[in-house]
């Protein structure tokens, strides 16, 4: 593949190819970048990477000489001819032309035999939830999850208890993963160039130590206690058992008059756990 830019943009031209802004499309043309990501990940020939939105294929073809077999979902089918010609010579990648929200990624992942399962991607902002959430409840075992996404969404994940972007996402994700920042993406590697720069983040699974014995119940409690933000912890958990929840935020020198965004991952576990003990 030829990663300069000039080559990439006649190529797009060839095949009359429109940037999508819905589907936030931004193609990364820098092969060092590129590169850079793949050995930073740690993908190598027992990976079986699953790329979300290969775009014109510039990862994926370097993701095909790193891994063991790429499988990539793209929405946008007017990139299929595109993706024919730049992978032509990968025959360890296929591509699924679908919506990934929407696919049955445990089915094709049958098919193949691997002994480490990664996601690589450049995502669009909106769409980087979704698919998190879509692997967590599609229970699909995934060691590690490396992202390029929007800076202040990649700061979003990893915020800290007490600081503004702290919410029921970042307790959820805590929860599964041990989540680090792997390098940061000028916004001068894409085409079109964004206005912002990117971050690359890497969500690694953990080995847990702390379990919710009732997970479902534990989600909930989490998002109960978040959904109005700026309430306390005595309003948003009004239907729940307050004098448990009392007796777990006194361990921690805290009372009902708290907001979920200063209460710890190991708190909600423990308040969980005492409260389906007395229900
Ligand atoms: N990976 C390419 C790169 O780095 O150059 C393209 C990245 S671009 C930011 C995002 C890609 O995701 C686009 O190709 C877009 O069409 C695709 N996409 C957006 N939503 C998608 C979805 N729900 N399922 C699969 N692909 C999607």
């Amino acid at each position: 593949m030829n990663y300069s830019p000039i080559k990439m943009k006649e190529l797009l031209e060839k095949h009359d190819f429109n940037f999508k802004k819905n589907f936030g499309q931004n193609f990364i043309i820098d092969e060092n970048v590129i590169t850079n990501i793949i050995k930073k990940s740690g993908v190598d020939q027992d990976t079986l990477v699953l790329e979300i939105g290969p775009g014109a294929g510039s990862l994926t073809y370097k993701l095909s000489e790193y891994a063991k077999n790429v499988i990539c979902y793209e929405i946008d089918t007017k990139l299929q001819p595109i993706l024919e010609e730049t992978l032509s010579d990968c025959s360890n990648v296929k591509v699924i032309y679908q919506d990934f929200l929407k696919s049955n990624v445990l089915e094709t992942l049958k098919e193949y035999n691997y002994k480490k399962l990664y996601v690589v991607a450049n995502l669009p902002y909106y769409i980087t939830t979704p698919i998190i959430v879509k692997l967590i409840e599609d229970h699909i075992s995934v060691e590690k999850i490396v992202v390029m996404v929007q800076k202040e969404v990649g700061n979003r994940f990893k915020a800290n208890s007490g600081s503004k972007e702290y919410g029921s996402l970042t307790v959820f994700l805590d929860y599964y993963f041990d989540i680090k920042k792997v390098m940061d993406v000028s916004k001068n590697v894409f085409l079109p160039k964004p206005n912002v720069d990117s971050i690359v983040v890497s969500f690694t699974k953990k080995v847990q130590v702390l379990t919710a014995q009732n997970e479902e119940y534990f989600f909930q409690l989490v998002r109960d206690s978040f959904k109005q933000k700026r309430k306390t912890l005595r309003n948003n958990l009004k239907s729940y058992n307050l004098e448990v929840v009392e007796r777990v935020l006194k361990k921690y020198d805290q009372d009902l008059s708290v907001r979920a965004e200063n209460i710890t991952l190991e708190e909600f576990i423990e308040m969980s756990n005492e409260l389906c003990k007395e229900k």
